[in-house]
């Protein structure tokens, strides 16, 4: 299964609410493109950290059991 993390940088001037609109956005953005998403060679999945903070740009860190499949993931995020 596909894990996701944030790591959100505070910002006094956004609601909880919005930054957790925000989170489940983008948590279902990255599920509906890599949810079935795997290594073929290790049956591995991906681990996302999206950082960044409300109303900017996020950044997406792939982790993965290898370089090829690291590299597969963050070519379908750049997609998004
Ligand atoms: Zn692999």
């Amino acid at each position: 299964m596909l894990r996701i993390r944030f790591e959100l940088h505070p910002d006094p001037d956004a609601s909880a609410e919005v930054e957790a609109l925000l989170i489940d956005e983008i948590r279902r953005r990255l599920r509906k493109a890599l949810d079935l998403v795997y290594c073929q060679r290790h049956g591995d999945f991906p681990t996302i950290t999206a950082r960044g903070r409300v109303g900017d740009r996020f950044d997406f860190h792939v982790t993965g059991c290898c370089h090829e499949f690291v590299r597969q993931v963050k070519w379908r995020i750049d997609e998004l």
